[in-house]
């Protein structure tokens, strides 16, 4: 038991208990700094450093160092961060199992014991990625998209059972039971911990923090905990013991001041944060919200302002431990013996209650008046373009025609009042259907049923087609529509940043009521959705009586699961989808949602839109995204009186009052027990036993990656990089889901075609997202984003390169393995913020098995850069201004990068040679960006799970 400092007290734990804890107060008092007047953030990380400090993987120099933060100037350190948890959501979990298992049969193989591969701490895994909204409008729809998800994701579920059985710490939340971060704030977050060491007679308490492979995980940043997302080879670290390192951080105290003004949301809230944080710049810094107007906003939508750090930029967006916080974990069901443990910890350690101006040393001081935020939208790219809701209407008709590269579309001779008839019945149109212009407006009749479209989008298998039948819904229910650019197509109540805050959750249901007793209806064009991150949401939509008006308009329940925030939206009804492409259609998607990328909600849809739940009600209702729907009207009501936003919108009174039924405790305690039970689906899977997995040959969907292949305990030497090619040339901006897309598998793609192959038809390729547990699908997805643009082959979007010395123009994935073939190590070149979004360690992993030695760009994101080096990609940086803009590359030169030995150091300067098809050589300076002395071992053992590995069987 460490105790080097000495900082070892007892405390009263409360409900009769004492406990032990390592006492910041104490530590201050042997004069190692103000750790009084740290950020609270900081000094969480602080007691973790100070807890695990054993000489080896924790100095006592770390603890000294972060002990005297210098809120203005940060020391150029590295932090061994050891946290108490893992999250995972099942897309990163089920490769992260996977490498778990490749390393227990690596051990097998070289004679060792496989058990040495354990998670360390304990893990939960989440199953929230996988449902699609294949069904939806109906009362059927959640079930029917269960059975789909059940049957899609039968082989990742079977591994999952046994990756349950092997490890001892890994704790599975089975599908149809919540979404991840919603999941983990309601359930899985204690606040502080305990273990019980053999050395006290007590037990030892400590925060609650955690990694997560979401990139969201913040979102347990609103209630206090520390957490943020990393990359599934840092999880897998973590998980075997290792510190999650990063470097210290500056801390942008942000001083909340007033109150939200009535019909403002914390969407509008979080919009305006991630506008105003973007703006000021908060890359790789922790932020911290403190002061009165923090004070008085609840922990959801303190949550909803975490879980939207990623696109803020912030590694974390903190809210200090106050009695907000210990309300929040009574009325969601914890004993009142982890509460008070919750609140005497902190007291003890002088961190309870929100700061006020003046009492901590933040590196920036930024100010937020509540009162200043109004309500918006942010799109259509990127969360942080936030627009006002008077000027949404405006701001899409001058992006129509805006250049691409101003981030508009580029549209010439724009007719807005152009609409197309579409048919949504099933049956093929007749000739002269489709091209029709017809302006006049939509011909659904008051009272018509909503359209079942989706049953035509959907192409249900007989089965499940027939017990729809059998059920008396009518999947071929008759409709039309008229679409044209500006028109939504997509209004999904989605993702976990929303649907964990019942005061928007609510607002939508109030909204929805409004709406349907004045006889308001959606457009059948419009594919609805409601898919909240806990069953929670449904208990409260059902007792304020709410979900029957939703169900009205269309947004039934399809899921409990991330669903449209990850790009899981189903397929749109085809002949919409073919009205789009035919007509070349900038057609809208409206979200709740925190991501928007191209192609991330749907390929086939350009402009989409975060905002509120309620507005994602509104803009379904008026179907359109050219409407200032402060001033328009949203629609007719039965009377055919034009009906107004300000006629639906529930006041502050009526949010409130509907609030008293959210938060019950006993229904917390309820939903969150027996998750196995509660799904039956997940009982009749069958798994296998064993403390190492069998691989199937068969299966594809778990395959066993290459990474361990030819393992040996031999370290290799770092050693330059010559005569590479270029793989593609970026801009700015590439996402991870560029580089590796979750959504759909196009079956012409290299991955389409190697499923072909191997017998599966394109209605059961599933996502990219679920195949993650077989790399030889991933490989050939990488940099398979229908929308990435390879700068080497101008004016085409998609996964196209030239292959040098002759030019030839053919996929990456085919010029990669026809480099592989020729032995040409090969390097990407790129723009800006390279690898930003969600973390994703196939955008690494991918990038690695198709023979990528170097990814040299303007600047990186975050975790991507450090999961380069993990995967022992090695990350490099023009200097500033540069690009291979500037330089004039076009693909066809070759790179060669000097001075890599093993003496490398962290940030050094390098030598790139680039050499023309003529010879020619020229030379210029880049910057190393393996930025810690670790991520040089990493780099060294060829990554981080090798060092692991061979540090594990070292050991033993
Ligand atoms: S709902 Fe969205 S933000 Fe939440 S876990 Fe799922 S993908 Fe991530």
């Amino acid at each position: 038991m460490n105790d080097e400092f000495k900082t070892l007290k007892k405390f009263d734990a409360g409900k009769g208990r004492e406990g032990f804890l390592h006492s910041l107060p104490a530590l201050e008092e042997q004069g190692l700094g103000k750790i009084s007047r740290l950020p609270v953030s900081i000094r969480i990380v602080l007691e973790s450093v100070l807890r695990n400090c054993d000489g080896k993987k924790v100095r006592r120099k770390d603890v000294e160092a972060l002990a005297k933060w210098n809120a203005k100037k940060p020391a150029n350190e590295e932090i061994p961060f050891v946290v108490a948890r893992i999250v995972l959501q099942d897309f990163t979990g089920v490769p992260l199992v996977v490498d778990l298992a490749a390393m227990r049969s690596a051990v097998k193989r070289i004679g060792g014991d496989p058990q040495i591969i354990e998670p360390l701490v304990p893990v939960d895994l989440v199953v929230d990625h996988s449902v699609q909204v294949d069904f939806f409008g109906s009362a059927k729809a959640l079930q029917l998209n269960l059975e789909m998800e059940f049957k899609r994701n039968r082989e990742r579920y079977q591994f999952l059972k046994w990756g349950q059985q092997a490890f001892k710490t890994f704790q599975l939340i089975p599908p149809g039971i919540g979404i991840v971060h919603q999941v983990n704030l309601e359930y899985l977050a204690k606040g502080v911990l305990s273990s019980q060491p053999s050395t006290l007679n007590s037990q030892l308490f400590f925060p609650d923090t955690l990694v997560g492979t979401d990139s969201h995980t913040t979102m347990i940043n609103g209630l206090g905990v520390v957490g943020w997302g990393v990359g599934g080879i840092e999880a897998e670290a973590g998980m075997l013991g290792q510190p999650v390192y990063f470097l210290t951080p500056e801390v942008v105290g942000v001083h909340m001041t007033g109150q939200l003004r009535e019909g403002v949301t914390a969407t509008d809230l979080v919009l305006h944060i991630t506008q105003m944080l973007r703006a000021h710049g908060v890359v790789g810094k922790f932020v911290e919200f403190y002061g009165e107007g923090t004070e008085s906003l609840p922990v959801p939508d303190r949550a909803t302002i975490g879980n939207m750090s990623p696109e803020y930029g912030a590694t974390m967006g903190f809210f200090p431990i106050d009695k907000e916080s210990i309300a929040y974990l009574r009325a969601t069901g914890r004993t009142d013996e982890q509460c008070a443990a919750f609140e005497n910890y902190f007291c003890a350690q002088e961190m309870f209650g929100m700061p006020r101006k003046g009492e901590i040393d933040y590196s920036v001081d930024l100010e937020l008046n509540l009162a200043d935020v109004q309500p918006g939208v942010a799109g259509p790219k990127r969360p942080q373009d936030r627009i006002n809701l008077p000027a949404l209407g405006e701001t899409f008709r001058s992006l129509l025609q805006k250049p691409v590269k101003d981030g508009g579309y580029g549209m010439k001779d724009v007719d807005l009042g152009a609409k197309h008839l579409v048919h949504l019945n099933g049956s093929p149109p007749s000739d002269g259907e489709m091209p029709s212009t017809d302006k006049s407006g939509p011909s659904i009749e008051p009272g018509e049923e909503r359209n079942k479209a989706e049953m035509v989008n959907n192409r249900p298998t007989p089965d499940t087609a027939k017990e729809l039948k059998d059920s008396a819904a009518d999947p071929f229910h008759h409709g039309q529509s008229q679409i044209g650019h500006g028109s939504v197509l997509i209004a999904a109540i989605t993702s976990c940043t929303n649907t964990s805050n019942p005061s928007v959750m609510l607002a939508a249901g109030l909204l929805a009521k409004k709406a349907v007793e004045r006889g308001l209806r959606i457009d059948p064009a419009v594919k609805t959705s409601l898919a909240p991150g806990s069953r929670v949401v449904t208990d409260y939509l059902d007792k304020t009586g709410l979900q029957k008006y939703l169900d009205q308009l269309g947004f039934n329940l399809v899921g409990y699961g991330c669903t449209t925030c990850i790009g899981n939206s189903g397929p749109l009804h085809p002949k919409i989808e073919k009205a789009i492409n035919e007509y070349d259609l900038v057609a809208a998607s409206v979200l709740s949602g925190n991501r928007n990328f191209e192609a991330r909600v749907h390929q086939n849809i350009k402009a989409n839109f975060l905002m509120s739940p309620p507005l994602v009600v509104a803009f379904a209702l008026a179907g359109r995204v050219d409407v200032d729907l402060t001033n328009e009207p949203i629609g007719k009501d039965k009377d055919g009186k034009e009906t107004f936003l300000r006629d639906l919108w529930p006041s502050l009174k009526e949010v409130r009052d509907a609030m008293q039924s959210a938060l019950k405790p006993e229904i917390f305690r309820k939903l969150y027990r027996d998750f196995a039970d509660q799904n039956p689906k997940w009982n009749e899977i069958p798994s296998s036993k064993g403390d190492v997995y069998v691989w199937d040959e068969k299966s594809d969907y778990i395959h066993e990656p290459p990474f361990f292949q030819d393992f040996s305990m031999e370290v290799g030497k770092i050693d330059n990089i010559t005569g590479a090619r270029v793989l593609g040339i970026f801009g700015d901006s590439v996402t991870t889901d560029h580089i590796s897309p979750a959504g759909a598998i196009k079956a012409t793609s290299p991955a389409g075609q190697y499923l072909i192959s191997r017998g599966i038809k394109p209605e059961d390729f599933n996502s990219y997202g679920s195949r993650r547990g077989n790399d030889l699908v991933m490989t050939r997805g990488t940099f398979a984003n229908v929308r990435i643009k390879n700068l080497m082959v101008p004016g085409i979007e998609g996964s196209v390169t030239k292959h040098y010395p002759d030019g030839e123009q053919m996929s990456i994935f085919d010029a990669a393995m026809r480099y592989q073939k020729e032995n040409v190590p090969l390097v990407i070149l790129a723009g800006h913020e390279y690898g930003t979004g969600s973390s994703r360690d196939w955008a690494a992993k991918g990038t690695r098995l198709l023979g990528v030695k170097a990814v040299v760009a303007a600047s990186f994101e975050r975790i991507h850069r450090s999961n380069l080096v993990g995967m022992g990609v090695l990350p490099l940086q023009f200097l500033d201004g540069v690009t291979a803009q500037s330089l004039g590359l076009d693909g066809s030169q070759t790179f060669s990068i000097g001075g890599l030995s093993d003496a490398i150091q962290p940030g050094q300067q390098l030598k790139l040679e680039i050499e023309n098809k003529d010879r020619q050589k020229r030379y210029v300076p880049v910057k190393l960006r393996i930025d810690t002395p670790i991520e040089i071992d990493y780099y060294k053992h060829g990554g981080i799970l090798p060092f692991v590995l061979r540090q594990l069987l070292a050991r033993k």
